[in-house]
Order: C-alpha cells, then sequence, then structure tokens
C-alpha cells in the first residue's frame, strides 16, 4: 500500500550576535501543494525528497515550509506562524500519515526557543504520543546544525549534508528518504548523540580540509564497515549562535547496540582532539596578503581575498566595507566587490545609464561592518537582479534552489574597481551571480569574497590564489571578539 507522508520544514541559521531580529517578511513560505510546485526541479533538498516519493509512489502531504537567508534571532510572530500551521495541518491529517519528513537546518535560535528544532521536535513526539501514534520522524540538516540531545531524542533518525560546501544537499534529502523507506521495513533504530567542548569558526570546518575531512572519512568507514550503523552524521556547529548547544557533535543511528556506537563517536573525537589546530586556521592582516601579492609582477588569474568577518551565507549584512575600502587606498586595480545596499542599487536604478555618479555605499546595516565609502564611478548596468546557477549543485541550491533573487542590483565601474550592488544579500557561492551582471569574474585582478567556505566550489577553480584577510564584522573567524554568555567553558580559541 502507498505511503502517506507529511513534508514540512523550516530552514534558518540564526546569527544572534545581530541586531536586526528575522521577521516573516524575510521568509519564503509555501503552504500546501505550494511545496510541491515551488521545489520541484529547483535543485534543493525538497526537490530530491519529491524525486524519491514520487519514484516510491508515496502520497505527499505537504504541510508549511519556511526559509530565510542566514541573519539574526527569529521573532516571535514568525516562529508562532511556524508552529501553529505546522500543527493544524499535522493534526488534520495526522490519522492518515506513515511517516513525517522535515527538511530543517538546525541552527536556528529564536525569541523564546535557543533551541528550536529541538523543542519542535519535542513538541512533535509530544503530539503524536497524545493522539497515539507511532510513526517515524525523520529530519534532513544542514553540515553546520547545532545538534541538541533534545534533537537526537525526539527524531528517528537525522541525516546530515556531507560536503561543505554543501554540493550534496539534495542528494542528502534523498539518502535521508531512502532510510525513511528502510524504517518501514523495519523501524527499531536507536539514535546517540555526542556534544563536544569545541565552537569552530566557519573558516575551520571545510571538507576538504581537517578536522572535517578526516573525520568524515572516517564516519563513512564505519558507515561501510558495519551494517548495523545507519549513519554517523558529523555536525560541524554553527559558532554565530550564543547557545549552550552551540558547536561541534557527532550523532549515530543505528540497528545495533548504542555502546558500540558509542564507542565509535568516541574514537571520531579523538581525531577531532588531535586535529584541532586545523580547525582555527590563522589568516592575514590585509598588509600582509598585498605584500604577498605585489611580489606578482602579473597576476594572470584572480586573486581571491576572502573576508569571512562579512561572510553573507553565516548570516552578515554582505554590506561590511573595511577591507574594500582600505583596499581603494592603495594603488590596486581590476578590483571586483559585491556590496549589498537596497539604498545605494536604488540611486542607481534612478539615475542615468552611463552618468558618472557619486554616492555613498554599504556599512549602513549596523555599526559593526565599517564606514560608508564614498564612490565615484561609471553607471555600467542596472537589473532586476534576478539569475540562475551556473553550477546547479551550488552551495546555494541548498538554500535557495537554483533561481536566486538580488533584488534590484547595479554595476559601477571606475578605473580601480568593477562594483556589484545588490538590494537582498547574496552569498557569493555561484559565478552566475556576477556573469549574469556582464562581470566577467575571470578579467579581475582581485576579487573579494564575503564567504569562509561556500564560495570554494565557484571561485577556487578560476582563481590562482586566496588569502584570508582579517577585518570588521560579526562573522570574525575570532570568536574571541563576540560576547558570548550561553556558552559556559567551551572552547572558542586555541589562544
Ligand atoms: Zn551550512
Amino acid at each position: 500500500m502507498s505511503k502517506n507522508i507529511f513534508l514540512s520544514g523550516i530552514y534558518h541559521e540564526t546569527h544572534t550576535f545581530l541586531g536586526e531580529p528575522t521577521t516573516l517578511k524575510d521568509f519564503i513560505i509555501y503552504h500546501d501543494k505550494e511545496i510541491i510546485n515551488e521545489n520541484i526541479g529547483n535543485g534543493s533538498p525538497t526537490d530530491g525528497f519529491i524525486e524519491y516519493a514520487f519514484q516510491k509512489k508515496w502520497n505527499i502531504i505537504p504541510g508549511i515550509q519556511m526559509s530565510a537567508r542566514p541573519s539574526g534571532t527569529v521573532d516571535e510572530e514568525s516562529e508562532n506562524y511556524f508552529k501553529k500551521n505546522f500543527f493544524e495541518k499535522l493534526k488534520f491529517s495526522s490519522h492518515n500519515i506513515d511517516a513525517i519528513f522535515l527538511i530543517l537546518h538546525g541552527a536556528m535560535v529564536s525569541k523564546n526557543h535557543d533551541d528550536f528544532e529541538g523543542d519542535f521536535l519535542r513538541d512533535i513526539q509530544s503530539f503524536l504520543s497524545k493522539e497515539n501514534i507511532s510513526i517515524p520522524v525523520v529530519a534532513v540538516l544542514d553540515l553546520h546544525a547545532n545538534v541538541s540531545e533534545s534533537m537526537i531524542k525526539n527524531s528517528t533518525c537525522v541525516y546530515a549534508y556531507r560536503k561543505n560546501p554543501h554540493s550534496d544537499s539534495r542528494e542528502t534529502a534523498i539518502k535521508a528518504a531512502s532510510i525513511l523507506n528502510d524504517l518501514f521495513l523495519d523501524p527499531k533504530v536507536e539514535q546517540i548523540h555526542l556534544g563536544t567542548n569545541y565552537i569552530l569558526p566557519p573558516t575551520g570546518v571545510g571538507t576538504a580540509n581537517d578536522p572535517m575531512k578526516t573525520i568524515l572519512e572516517e564516519a563513512l568507514k564505519i558507515e561501510k564497515n558495519d551494517p548495523e550503523i545507519i549513519c554517523i552524521n558529523v555536525m560541524a556547529g554553527y559558532s554565530y549562535a550564543d547557545i549552550p548547544e552551540c558547536g561541534f557533535s557527532i550523532n549515530c543511528c543505528t540497528r545495533g547496540n548504542t555502546s558500540q556506537a558509542k564507542k565509535y563517536l568516541d574514537n571520531l573525537v579523538t581525531i577531532l582532539e588531535a586535529k584541532i589546530k586545523n580547525g582555527y586556521p590563522k589568516e592575514n592582516s590585509l598588509d600582509e596578503a598585498l605584500k604577498a601579492i605585489d611580489k606578482i609582477t602579473d597576476i594572470k588569474k584572480p586573486i581571491l581575498l576572502i573576508e569571512p568577518a562579512d561572510n553573507i551565507g553565516g548570516g552578515t549584512p554582505g554590506d561590511a566595507t573595511d577591507l574594500l575600502n582600505r583596499l581603494l587606498q592603495t594603488n590596486h586595480t581590476g578590483i571586483v566587490a559585491i556590496i549589498n545596499d537596497p539604498e545605494a542599487a536604488d540611486t542607481c536604478h534612478k539615475a542615468q545609464m552611463n552618468d558618472e555618479i557619486e554616492l555613498n555605499i554599504g556599512a549602513k546595516f549596523d555599526l559593526f561592518h565599517g564606514k560608508p565609502i564614498l564612490i565615484k564611478a561609471k553607471l555600467e548596468k542596472i537589473s532586476d537582479g534576478a539569475f540562475e546557477l551556473e553550477n546547479k549543485k551550488s552551495h546555494l541550491a541548498s538554500m535557495m534552489g537554483t533561481k536566486i533573487n538580488m533584488g534590484p542590483s547595479a554595476v559601477l565601474k571606475n578605473d580601480q574597481l568593477t562594483l556589484l550592488l545588490t538590494s537582498i544579500k547574496t552569498p557569493p557561492m555561484d559565478l552566475g551571480q556576477l556573469i549574469s551582471q556582464g562581470i566577467n569574474p575571470k578579467d579581475a585582478k582581485l576579487i573579494i569574497i564575503k564567504a569562509a567556505v561556500s564560495h570554494k566550489d565557484a571561485y577556487d577553480p578560476i582563481a590562482s590564489q586566496s588569502f584570508y584577510i582579517d577585518s570588521q564584522g560579526l562573522c570574525t573567524s575570532n570568536l574571541k571578539r563576540l560576547p558570548f554568555k550561553k556558552i559556559g567553558n567551551k572552547v572558542i580559541s586555541l589562544d
């Protein structure tokens, strides 16, 4: 008999040090059939689940799906809106469903919930037990989830991305759906969770490098060699959440005994500790980087100046000017940068094409991302800011599918700089962002990249080298600059 699967999701990575809350208008919200219609073919995890469900002839019962770009703490209206709709829809169909499948991020913090997903999964379990319903609850998680004991205790199985950049988000959902399929045949599994004392900055958790690389390889070996292990999820965590559950953790779903699973997880933590230094990589000052760059007589391929402190995929506003401002004070040319500044983009849309205009750009969101820069440049292009991903498996597809909206955008150019202004902050995870606006990133000498790791699939292949630059911003890799209060004695730096 065909299975009925209740499908819903909430996706948000919450940066609790940002002053501005995330509100309902920041979320893309799909109800009922929209969840299927809007996700089919868009390369997202939900798209992956739908494909698997259709293949298995499962009947999808869609509930509610909300997603927003990484940003500040989610406000009360948004958390209540999601929960109200979710439980109303679940109640309506609860006696007809065979499972609940959730597309989550796992690092959401809201006004009333430090551990939103943990509390949400607990509420689902108490609803199901009140209704006397016993069904699997399977969830997809982002590798940056801050996983809590409650998330593991109140779900049947969670399955997380293994790659950072997240080129595997769609296939992760397919794998999670196949685990659900196995659970229909044999529902008896157990999950265990092992937290650690480490909070690693985003720059330290790329999966091409240690510690993640070796730990993931070892986890994969265990999954392959022990048929009782369904999965081991290596959770990098997300460092900008001031909550007790912040940080690196591992969890395991097993059909075998949990003491064996616990041994596996303990061994993986031993690897983490042996390689922990790599989890806190050092960054350059701009001066150090420019000293090295100035020795290169002819820049044939772009050099990337990575600005993790304004890592848009980590939640910051994308309008930090500290690095760009200092760079413009040197004699460097061939610079490409992207600044999110709706006000400046609007000014450009009101100007004449090819006009030389003067305007203040950037650093308008808050006081933590530098000062506005006065730019004099020619207006080369305006657009609605819509583009399609060049790489359908881009990290960006995990967050928002393959069709991206940067809002009204503009390109300005002067002797030093080609600048893309956007109205909706858009992480630099795909070359389509620049190419769609008439900027060929391969022609640049220096490209400023507001990211930590997620840009790598797009930009590393076209670049000669990268420098990670320490600059002002709330996604700083130097976690000691942030006013943590709730993390107890967790390690945020090795200094
Ligand atoms: Zn992530």
